[in-house]
């Protein structure tokens, strides 16, 4: 391939197709690293839903710094993968404390910030500070195993540095951030997964998968094993006009978010015993089933889940937290102050207009 020509031909692409975002409006570093935070698991069209309310709720390093968890939280509700605000936010500190509350222009300190990894380290050093590092994401995978018809497999995690090595050469170092969001965009619009559009593109000149037409070859991947589903039983428990929900601890899966109590049903046993076992060994209440309010399915990125959601009543003891770090009884207007996860966000909505319905039916 010739490299310099490749180079050139993207650069003129990106530079008349490019999308406007509004992060590349920016040269602010924070703004950028939290741009990029927020890419790396979640679609465009979603960021730009969120991106410009968390700017403008935490508009610089220092606000981040000060944020309080749940705020912020709830300002990433609904987007997922909550390690990456948890790791934000701690890394947010440690730009206010150790770098005067500037973003580290050196591609090695900024690694060692939490939630900076290799892609983010990449991205935000060559786009704010104009630093030769390549970028490597599953777009970015995709056009470089076509270009080159790569055997790499795109989903092994040790077959990485064959993906990075490539994308080392190619990178132009004179202008590594428009080089490396190029590439991207290129992956996002043009090399797509399944709709390749090679007689558009602008590197099929130097597409060694386009010129011996096996774009659908690649990238190579290994067989992905059977995602597990976990059978989960909720429970909204009710005292008066007040209901029980609970934080979960800072950090692992979800963690700082708030839900209703419940865990795994285990094998032999009822949903509803499930249920009522699980609130009592969280909470240490014992509680009466009255009714199956909802049934939610959803998928992470590693295993399903089946909610099978139930409304209870209070019945005895006082909340003696076992698992969840922090508990609350709120009514149905406080609920929405609260961040939730998804799979809880969805039942929500239902259970806010089955409360309702009965408050109304009961004159209160
Ligand atoms: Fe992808 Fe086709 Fe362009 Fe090759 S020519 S990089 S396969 S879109």
């Amino acid at each position: 391939m010739d490299i310099l020509q490749f180079q050139t031909d993207l650069h003129q692409w990106y530079a008349h197709e490019q999308r406007q975002l509004p992060w590349r409006e920016t040269t602010d570093p924070y703004k950028i690293w939290v741009s990029e935070v927020m890419l790396q698991q979640t679609q465009v069209a979603t960021i730009l839903r969120y991106y410009p309310s968390f700017l403008e709720r935490f508009p610089t390093v220092e606000a981040l710094a000060q944020a309080d968890l749940t705020d912020l939280l709830k300002q990433w509700e609904g987007m997922g993968y909550y390690a990456r605000a948890r790791n934000l936010h701690k890394a947010a500190k440690i730009v206010v404390t150790q770098y005067g509350g500037h973003v580290p222009a050196d591609y090695a300190t900024f690694r060692t910030l939490p939630g900076v990894g290799d892609y983010i380290a990449a991205a935000v050093q060559s786009i704010a500070f104009n630093q030769p590092y390549a970028v490597v994401d599953g777009n970015v995978k995709r056009v470089l195993a076509r270009l080159l018809t790569l055997e790499a497999l795109a989903n092994d995690s040790q077959h990485k540095v064959h993906f990075q090595r490539e994308a080392d050469r190619l990178l132009d170092p004179h202008r590594p951030g428009n080089h490396n969001q190029a590439l991207m965009e290129l992956g996002a619009l043009v090399c797509r997964p399944q709709t390749p559009q090679c007689l558009i593109c602008p590197v099929r000149a130097h597409c060694a998968a386009a010129q011996s037409a096996r774009q659908m070859e690649f990238p190579k991947r290994k067989p992905l094993r059977r995602t597990p589903t976990y059978h989960i039983a909720v429970g909204v428990v009710q005292k008066a006009d007040k209901i029980l929900i609970t934080q979960r601890k800072p950090d692992g899966l979800l963690g700082g978010l708030w839900e209703f109590p419940g865990g795994k049903v285990k094998k032999g046993e009822t949903a509803e015993a499930a249920c009522r076992r699980e609130i009592q060994e969280e909470t240490e209440l014992i509680v009466d089933v009255q009714h199956h309010l909802a049934t939610v399915k959803h998928a992470y990125s590693h295993f399903r889940i089946k909610l099978d959601v139930f409304l209870c009543t209070y019945r005895s003891g006082e909340v003696t937290l076992h698992s969840p770090v922090d508990f609350r009884w709120v009514t149905l207007d406080q609920i929405t102050d609260f961040p939730f996860p998804t799979a809880n966000r969805k039942f929500i909505p239902q259970l806010v207009a089955h409360l309702t319905s009965l408050t109304v039916q009961s004159g209160q």
